[in-house]
């Protein structure tokens, strides 16, 4: 029989299997674990001479940092549980990354395929003026952003709205993160969690004993990857993990499974998706048939970038890829992580791994209060003063560099380059204390370890605040 599989207690029993380690008071684990509010509601738009009631939440896991945090989904899925799970797993991603947020997340029920695009529009504008009613959106309270089935132009929307209905807040544009940068938003936002995933694989694999234990070399260099879901994430990532060197030799997604063991062409693949309406056929590929398939076939990382309960105890078994980094949420249900940890498959969790989209987003809204762009302020002056040791140092030496060599040393940060460099920083950082926290405390696999560091965290803010004794 099928495991009955809900989202919120998979991530609830996730973190009882962390909270075991630690030795806080019970009362306290039990306020960092449940939602703090959560709001559902319905609300009327019209459609010709008849109205469509649409179903949406917010839900704010945990007010111990202020605003709260996280994105927006639109599918015909979306239900409560999915969305609590959702919010809960964004406290404990923030804490990771240390992002001073709450944990918080959205969802709406439609398809976004099926909704024509002035009708996205109409739900979107409505759903962000019911978050205000209720004081659920704002810079200081609770900001969303993108995730699975929106962008940046239901961002967009939802800026304008606010705006619209608050014209006087100095820091309304800090209300949404994951905008266009015509609009505030930050240069590398939309591709910061599949980057956010290379980053922190590429730190993963550095370490010669981990990969020895499961049986791989050091580095991305020609890994053999499949991603799951060729959306913001996956697309982002399986790009991205390219330019390191590896090869993105399977691809699934709603329409099925392409294989190519000599490695993708992921650009050209979108581009060929966007006119032909599907992956199947893709030149020099060859379709896997079967439902899923790709998931199951002989590669060295395998990241789900899709939807949550992909991998679960029907498919475990049949998982041959090595490493695991769950770049969508909750992608691994806890029965089948049992039956991967057992075949010595190292799950990267979701709470750390696709961190990188609010990493980013954290970037942007600092960037909205201080009403900046990162760089401006530095980027000549710090061009002039390398250029000015040039000088100096050719005086010193009586050679001359040639303007080449010049202009590959003079380079000011701009604000692309900051992003990067703090989401790289942040990534490896976030891992270094993970790793060290699952050899510290003797824990065997890496979520819980994950989850440990976490709620540690999340333990310490309530102690200053005096809350917990
Ligand atoms: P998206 O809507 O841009 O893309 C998702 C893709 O997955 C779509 O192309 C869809 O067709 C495909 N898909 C859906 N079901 C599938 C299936 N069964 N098999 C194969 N492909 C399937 O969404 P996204 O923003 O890339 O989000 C993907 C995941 O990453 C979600 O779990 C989301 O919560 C998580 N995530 C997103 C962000 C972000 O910044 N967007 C940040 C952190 C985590």
């Amino acid at each position: 029989m099928s495991e009955q599989v809900s989202f919120y207690k998979n991530v609830e029993r996730n973190f009882d299997k962390a909270s075991a380690y630690t030795k806080l008071p019970q009362g306290l684990l039990e306020q960092i674990k449940l939602c703090n509010s959560v709001y559902k509601m319905k609300f009327p738009v019209k459609v010709g001479n008849d109205v469509q009631v649409v179903e949406a939440y917010r839900v704010q896991h945990s007010h111990h940092r202020m605003p709260t945090k996280g994105g927006i989904r639109y599918s015909i899925h979306v239900n409560q549980d999915e969305v609590m799970a959702l919010a809960a797993l964004m406290t404990y991603k923030c804490a990771i990354v240390d992002v001073p947020f709450g944990g918080a997340k959205g969802g709406i029920k439609i398809s976004p395929r099926n909704t024509s695009v002035a009708m996205l529009e109409k739900i979107t504008r409505r759903y962000t003026a019911e978050l205000i009613k209720k004081n659920f959106i704002g810079p200081g309270l609770d900001v969303p952003a993108p995730d699975y089935g929106t962008g940046e132009r239901e961002m967009a929307w939802i800026l304008d709205t606010y705006l619209t209905l608050k014209p006087n807040e100095v820091e309304g544009y800090g209300c949404v993160t994951g905008k266009p940068v015509s609009l505030n938003g930050i240069r590398g936002r939309t591709e910061a969690t599949g980057r956010g995933v290379v980053y922190g694989l590429n730190e993963i694999v550095s370490y010669k004993d981990d990969m020895e234990a499961i049986g791989l070399t050091v580095g991305l260099k020609d890994k053999r990857v499949v991603v799951q879901g060729l959306g913001n994430v996956g697309f982002h990532a399986a790009n991205i993990i390219t330019e390191y060197g590896a090869k993105v030799i399977g691809i699934t997604e709603i329409e099925g499974t392409i294989f190519d063991a000599n490695g993708i062409d992921i650009k050209k693949l979108l581009k060929y998706r966007k006119s032909k309406q599907t992956i199947i056929g893709f030149p020099g590929t060859k379709e896997i048939k079967g439902k899923n398939s790709g998931l199951e076939l002989e590669c060295d990382i395998l990241i789900p970038a899709a939807l949550e309960n992909q991998i679960t105890i029907e498919n475990a078994k049949n998982i041959k890829a090595k490493i695991i980094a769950e770049a969508a949420n909750g992608p691994i249900t806890p029965d089948a992580e049992e039956v991967l940890l057992k075949k010595n498959i190292m799950i990267i969790p979701d709470i750390y791994i696709n961190a990188g989209g609010v990493t980013v987003s954290y970037f942007e809204w600092l960037k909205n209060l201080s009403h900046v762009r990162f760089g401006r302020m530095n980027k000549r002056f710090e061009e002039l003063s390398q250029n000015n040791m040039i000088d100096v140092l050719e005086k010193a030496t009586n050679k001359t560099i040639s303007i080449k060599q010049r202009s590959a040393v003079v380079k000011g940060a701009n604000e692309l380059d900051l992003v990067n460099s703090g989401l790289e920083d942040t990534m490896i950082e976030a891992y270094k204390t993970i790793r060290e926290a699952k050899k510290k405390h003797k824990i065997a696999d890496l979520r819980t370890a994950a989850f440990y560091v976490s709620i540690m965290k999340i333990a310490d803010a309530y102690g200053s605040m005096g809350i917990f004794p």
